[in-house]
């Protein structure tokens, strides 16, 4: 191993890797903490997925500007963009007032951040290589800069856009490389591969200009307002499912391509397997374009520490406290994460990050200090409000459903341990939590199985409340809070359904 120079004097406890949402928001959590890092980020700019995608510039997370609140805690369940700051006093908001704002304006939101926090960013300073050296890694830039940690965390993301084994897919065109402008497909015939939000987002694009567009992927696809999880087909990329629908010229193929040609007429002819049947057909198109989605990059680890991988290589395989699971001391943060609830919630969105990466950062100090995660004591006679507060604003417990709990655990003295924010895994595999006594609070889709309870909830489930409770380990028992059509969580006495009684 070459040292380029002494490296003694780039020693941190943590080098975050990349400058995104993830890496933004764990380096001021750190800087709160007074733990030395730095964050070392390829571009010029933080945010920099952001200046490339989406091409048509328009963001799926939600940025609702007027809620009825003017509570901090509780509108930033209906602020998908802003990452967490003290006192909110830094919102996206402040730089785009649109439902689905541009996101032009949330890199311009991501660099104020950085600035107004003054986070330790190193611009334009690519990894290329992360060794270990003694109990040390060692990150190299491309500038042979080089820099030394007990831990690193790696915030890459996922912008490696997937390139299909598909002969002759060196002639469509990269998702990277569309824009609003689309005057160039005028009255042509489009093939895109893929049927996620930015094939459907393409398609709709392309509207207004192509002659047929039509949709190819193996399988059909999902709708987020059926699954709950915001990665799925969105409403607002669905204007193009009507064009279908009503016969307007366009299609959506199930089926695999298996070759893409010039022809003689220079356009192209496509061969493809439709799924229902194995039935094998040659359409010609003017242009093919590539929306087959993205996944993680990890070029630059040594031989000795790359990091597992899973979910067909698109992500890092992990603990339950976001560590590569075979190379101790290195962490994901970010898209990134998303193994440990993979499509289960809002995991791979800023909504989803901003709060995992804030218990990532707990997870991290408490494991760089030797101290406990935090955690308050309260009485049992406070238990109820506590709860109820937590119902009424949390944005952490409502946007990971099912995958962040807040933690009441039993003192000896009768009083509870209240652990806000404790991701599931941590909770169920963690030595901390062991024969577990007390009760957690979670919000879930899920109706109760009971018969009679379930006749209380809507047939398909709303989000709302649950509480269950343990001793030793075991569940004993389980009440839904009743769904709040409002989705505001204001008036609890209402809604109730047994919480107030069990926690008494
Ligand atoms: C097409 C598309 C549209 C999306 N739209 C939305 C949306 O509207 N809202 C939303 O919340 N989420 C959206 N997402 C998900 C989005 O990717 C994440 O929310 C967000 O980008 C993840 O943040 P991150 O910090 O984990 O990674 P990123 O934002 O990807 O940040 C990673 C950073 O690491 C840097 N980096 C990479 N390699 C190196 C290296 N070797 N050395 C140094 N730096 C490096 C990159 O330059 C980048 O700045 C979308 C995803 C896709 C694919």
């Amino acid at each position: 191993m070459k040292l380029y120079k002494d490296y003694a004097v780039n020693t941190f406890e943590i080098i975050i890797i990349g400058a995104g949402p993830a890496g933004l928001q764990l380096s001021y959590f750190l800087k709160q903490a007074n733990i030395s890092h730095i964050v070392l980020e390829r571009a010029d700019c933080a945010g920099s997925f952001f200046t490339t995608y989406p091409p048509h510039k328009k963001l799926i997370s939600i940025n609702k500007v007027n809620t009825g609140f003017d509570d901090d805690d509780k509108n930033l369940r209906w602020d998908w963009n802003s990452l967490l700051s003290k006192g909110h006093n830094l919102l996206l908001k402040q730089f785009d007032q649109s439902y689905y704002p541009n996101s032009d304006n949330l890199v311009a939101y991501l660099n104020q951040f950085a600035q107004q926090h003054q986070l330790p960013v190193l611009y334009q300073c690519a990894v290329s290589m992360v060794e270990r050296h003694q109990e040390q890694f060692l990150v190299t830039t491309a500038q042979q800069e080089q820099y030394c940690a007990r831990l690193v965390v790696d915030a890459t993301g996922t912008g490696k856009a997937n390139v299909p084994d598909i002969e002759g897919i060196e002639h469509a065109h990269a998702y990277a490389e569309m824009s609003n402008d689309v005057s160039a497909f005028k009255n042509k015939r489009v093939l895109i591969l893929g049927k996620g939000n930015s094939a459907f987002e393409t398609a709709d694009s392309l509207l207004q200009s192509a002659a047929n567009i039509h949709l190819i992927s193996p399988n059909d696809f999902n709708f987020a307002w059926v699954t709950h999880y915001p990665g799925h087909l969105r409403s607002v990329n669905q204007g193009f499912l009507d064009t279908f629908f009503l016969k307007q010229q366009n299609a959506i193929l199930n089926g695999k391509v298996k070759w893409i040609r010039v022809n003689d007429k220079g356009t192209l002819d496509v061969e493809m397997m439709f799924s229902e049947d194995n039935d094998i057909e040659v359409n010609q198109y003017d242009a093919v374009v590539n929306c087959t989605g993205f996944s993680c990059e990890l070029s630059y680890y040594d031989k000795a520490i790359t990091p597992n991988r899973c979910l067909h290589g698109k992500f890092p395989e992990l603990t339950e406290n976001w560590e590569s699971t075979n190379v101790p001391g290195l962490y994901f943060a970010g898209t990134n994460m998303q193994y440990n609830d993979y499509k289960k919630s809002s995991t791979p969105f800023i909504h989803g990050i901003r709060h995992n990466v804030e218990a990532l950062s707990q997870i991290l100090i408490s494991k760089l200090r030797n101290t406990p995660l935090p955690s308050s004591k309260i009485s049992a006679q406070q238990l109820y409000s506590s709860v109820c507060e937590r119902i009424r604003k949390s944005a952490s417990v409502w946007f990971l459903f099912g995958n962040m709990y807040d933690v009441y655990q039993n003192t000896d003295d009768g009083a509870y341990q209240c652990f806000k924010d404790i991701p599931r895994l941590v909770f169920e595999r963690g030595e901390q939590f062991n024969q577990f006594s007390g009760y957690i609070l979670m919000f879930s889709y899920a109706i109760p199985q009971d018969e009679n309870e379930r006749k209380k909830f809507s047939q398909h489930g709303f989000l709302h409340p649950v509480v269950r409770q343990y001793a030793q380990g075991e569940i004993v028992a389980e009440r839904h809070m009743l769904e709040d059509i409002y989705s505001e969580w204001e008036n609890l006495e209402r809604l109730d359904n047994g919480i107030r009684a069990m926690l008494s």
